[in-house]
């Protein structure tokens, strides 16, 4: 009996479809050549939508979502014709919340043949971010406003269920690879909830004595990124510190065209959704030239959650083996290939 994977496609707005189409031919030929099928669904859940209809999704959207096993995503929001915060909390964070998926992950490794700002080549860095609290809880406010007498609190929320998970979830992610992680703080600086970060690492260390664990300032581990890469694997760190380094991961990878992520709850019966970092890319939509490679290693991490860690494996092989070639570049590379070019290259180099 052949394995069967319920996919959701949200293609979303400007080069998203472009890119998730690309994938596509990819997807189906890995799933043939390593023995499973991927029954896909196709949701045109966009601003275009929002703008024909008044809203991002439909009102059971969520509903429709959750018998899937995994949603793959382009990209969503168009500024110039929707505000930000309709397609945001039209969508992507309903997505996010209703899933539970607290854990964003995005792999930071320089492919073969792309071109970062940092000499040294040895760039491979797993980085996991918090998703779902910490410093972007919204819980604060604002007292009088306007007047010399202003003050605004922005209070950061951690919960010893939120930290205890991402820190679990980082743990079993340096199992399944070198076996290092990094927990990232300020506990120097901010003495509750990041002295309480550092406790509950060492609690949940206990449980993982095969993994071994540094701890690192933001600050420092910002400077280690660059300085000496090699020296990290798994890093964890909070909402807002995970988001400050996973851009600068994206720009030591080779930009926005090369940064693939995925958020994750590691309880199946909830869909996880896999999305290339990037946005919609207004100004370049519509040509056929955006980079697909984004895309295409989110689709291998998607492989790989859904068990399909063999065509997951090869998906990145023939990703790498096209970019280390260099022939097949498009314009955000300096080259001059179509997106379907570079994909159908990829697809060609499965096995
Ligand atoms: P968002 O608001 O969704 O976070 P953004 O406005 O920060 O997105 P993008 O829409 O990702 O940014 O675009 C930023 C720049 O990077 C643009 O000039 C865009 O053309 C370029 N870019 C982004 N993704 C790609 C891609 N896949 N291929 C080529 N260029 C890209
Ligand atoms: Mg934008």
């Amino acid at each position: 009996m052949t394995r069967r994977h319920a996919v959701a496609l949200i293609p979303g707005d400007g080069i998203g479809p472009e890119v998730i189409d690309a994938s596509l031919e990819v997807l189906e030929k890995a799933a043939s050549l390593h023995g499973f099928a991927l029954d896909m669904t196709r949701f045109d859940w966009s601003c275009d939508r929002y703008l024909a209809t008044g809203r991002m999704m439909p009102e059971d959207g969520i509903d429709q979502l959750r018998p899937h096993a995994a949603i793959l995503l382009g990209a969503v929001g168009w500024p110039a014709r929707v505000p930000d915060s309709v397609s945001l909390h039209g969508l992507l964070l309903p997505i996010r919340k209703s899933f539970d998926q607290f854990a964003n992950m995005r792999p930071h490794r320089l492919l073969p043949g792309a071109t970062g700002p940092l000499k040294s080549e040895a760039f491979d860095i797993l980085c996991i971010r918090e998703n779902t609290e910490g410093e972007y809880s919204g819980a604060g406010g604002r007292i009088h406003v306007g007047t010399p007498a202003e003050v605004a609190v922005e209070t950061s929320i951690f919960t010893r269920r939120g930290v205890e998970r991402i820190l679990r979830f980082g743990f079993e992610q340096a199992r399944r690879r070198s076996g290092r992680l990094a927990s990232v703080t300020k506990s120097n600086a901010q003495k509750y909830s990041m002295v309480f970060w550092d406790e509950v690492t060492e609690e949940v260390a206990a449980d993982y004595p095969d993994v071994t664990v540094s701890r690192y300032h933001i600050d420092a581990i910002a400077a280690r990124m660059v300085m000496a890469p090699e020296t990290l694997d798994v890093v964890v760190a909070s909402n807002l510190f995970g988001d400050i380094l996973t851009d600068l991961g994206a720009a030591i990878q080779g930009g926005l065209g090369f940064a693939p992520s995925a958020n994750i709850n590691p309880d199946r019966s909830q869909p996880s959704m896999f999305e290339p970092v990037h946005g919609s890319a207004p100004d370049i939509a519509g040509r056929g030239i955006a980079n697909p490679v984004a895309t295409l290693w989110s689709a291998a991490l998607m492989l790989d959650h859904l068990g399909e860690e063999a065509a997951g494996r090869s998906l990145l092989a023939a990703l790498s083996a096209v970019t280390a070639e260099g022939r097949l570049r498009t314009p955000d590379q300096g080259g001059q290939s179509r997106t379907t070019d570079v994909a159908r290259a990829v697809a060609d180099r499965l096995s």
